[in-house]
């Protein structure tokens, strides 16, 4: 398996001596879906501007082996593209054309190869009509979709986003995920810096939880029900999962629990399916003490 991104012993303090990153070291191969998790200020988007070599820190960063160090700029620029948590530090053009036009510009491409690239990206992501739109006209959600175009008229190898679901609404977010699902089934590796567990819970292949160092590393399952692990690094436990533990009391009890709302779903049918038709549920003498000290475990979230 080729490894994509190689992270060694990675340390940054910002000018002001506030220490972001501490000796953080990480791999990311080829094709996954990589979720860097932590809370606000654990050093997520000063790990993504490494990738790149917008901010360089003490230890080493490779990608496809290669140190950045010894890499042109244009070279990196190829194979990493970050979306920025906020779109409007990716766009700065009069309309979006320039904007998604500006990476292939750069690259000493044909006019045609570069209407070709602004196309397919502004078509990846739901967004072909609006060319001659001016971004700053856009909502939010519009922003977002065009900023990951500008990445994608790129198109690089790897790509990395910066909390890409924050501040959308449920229809945007949606979409959102819905487009970083295909770009990683068409073969593209993905970072995704988030603290919206909701939002990863089945899209990651590997989790990482950082928190200025990494603390955790592991599949969604292993991590997302790591209730110890998510409580003291202030995260939270899918809501999808705390329901099916209350269901727990009430006499459902699937092997795994359920991390998203598609799985919940696969599961119930399942239950239902294998089991003539209905859900059997039931409340005993302890149910309702039960539900409360599961209230109660999770009351720091709820
Ligand atoms: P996250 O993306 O996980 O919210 P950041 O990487 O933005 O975390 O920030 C990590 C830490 O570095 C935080 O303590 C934050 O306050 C600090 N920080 C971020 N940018 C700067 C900066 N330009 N100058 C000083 N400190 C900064």
């Amino acid at each position: 398996m080729t490894i994509a991104v190689s992270i060694e012993n990675l340390e940054y303090v910002y000018p002001d001596g506030t220490r972001a990153l501490d000796r953080v070291s990480l791999n990311i191969s080829e094709g996954e879906l990589v979720v860097i998790l932590g809370p606000n200020g654990a050093g997520k988007s000063t790990l993504l501007l490494h990738l790149n070599g917008i901010l360089t820190g003490g230890g080493t960063v490779r990608i496809f082996g290669k140190d950045i160090r010894d890499k042109k700029r244009s070279e990196l620029v190829r194979e990493v593209g970050i979306v920025f948590q906020n779109p409007d530090d990716q766009l700065f053009m009069p309309t979006i054309f320039d904007d998604v036009a500006f990476g292939p510009l750069n690259m000493n491409l044909s006019e045609d190869e570069v209407k070709e690239r602004v196309r397919n990206a502004l078509r990846d992501v739901n967004m072909e009509e609006f060319t001659d739109r001016c971004p700053h006209h856009l909502s939010f959600g519009e922003k977002k979709k065009a900023s990951i175009a500008t990445i994608l008229s790129i198109n690089p190898c790897i790509i990395a986003l910066d909390e890409p679901t924050t501040n959308l609404d449920p229809m945007s977010r949606r979409e959102l995920i819905k487009i970083i699902k295909k770009l990683r089934s068409g073969g593209k590796t993905i970072i995704i810096a988030t603290h919206d567990i909701e939002a990863i819970a089945d899209i990651a292949d590997r989790i990482y939880i950082l928190n200025k160092r990494i603390i955790a590393s592991g599949t969604p399952k292993e991590i997302l029900l790591d209730f110890e692990l998510l409580k003291n690094a202030n995260l939270e436990v899918p809501t999808i999962t705390i329901l099916f533990e209350v269901l727990s009391h009430l006499g459902y009890n699937p092997e795994n629990p359920p991390l998203s709302l598609d799985e919940a779903i696969n599961h119930l049918t399942k239950t239902i399916e294998t089991e003539g038709g209905h859900i059997h549920l039931h409340i005993h003498e302890h149910s309702h003490e039960e539900i409360e000290r599961v209230k109660k475990k999770y009351n720091h979230h709820l």
